[in-house]
């Protein structure tokens, strides 16, 4: 098994039911069990900024999928929860990123990891400095020092 992170996030239609839900899904998926999921975070969007405030979480799976499957997995839960892609970063009942995929660096067309944005978003870094603390992000560093270089971006734990 290996310890991936996925990233969730949520600003349409209870964004709170649609990241507690997908937590569920995640621990649903085949020879996958979820290890550990963040609290909950609340930041500005990114991108258009004529839409809601996101909630964001992140959360530990132990999984047997294949980054490639695990992607069609959170693609295909994404949709299950009525996303629709519009606008770049645009509103959306559900994101899922793969943020990490035990130590594996992945340059596919339809797959990178680590997430591509993982060290400039504070909504990210916090939620994952707070389930895994001295984590190292392979080719980037360890999420402390990452989550510090983005102290300016207002995120706010929500209790
Ligand atoms: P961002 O990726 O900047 O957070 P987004 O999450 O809104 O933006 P999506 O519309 O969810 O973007 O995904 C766009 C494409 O990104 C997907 O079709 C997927 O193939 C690709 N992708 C590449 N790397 C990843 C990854 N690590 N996790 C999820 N999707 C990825
Ligand atoms: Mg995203
Ligand atoms: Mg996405």
């Amino acid at each position: 098994m290996i310890s991936a992170f996925i990233g969730l996030g949520s600003n349409l239609h209870h964004p709170e039911r649609q990241l507690l839900r997908a937590l569920e899904e995640l621990d649903a998926l085949p020879e996958t069990r979820l290890h550990c999921a963040s609290s909950l975070y609340e930041s500005a969007p990114m991108g258009p900024q004529d839409q809601p405030d996101y909630l964001n979480a992140v959360a530990e799976i132990r999984t047997g999928l294949t980054p490639l499957a695990l992607l069609d997995e959170l693609q295909r839960i994404e949709e299950a929860h009525g996303r629709i892609r519009e606008q770049r970063w645009g509103p959306r009942t559900l994101d899922l990123d793969l943020l990490l995929y035990g130590k594996q660096v992945i340059r596919e067309p339809r797959l990178r990891v680590p997430h591509p944005g993982i060290a400039r978003r504070a909504f990210v870094l916090r939620p994952l400095e707070e389930i895994a603390p001295g984590l190292l992000v392979p080719e980037l560093g360890e999420v402390e020092e990452l989550s510090a270089a983005c102290a300016d971006q207002q995120v706010r734990r929500i209790e």
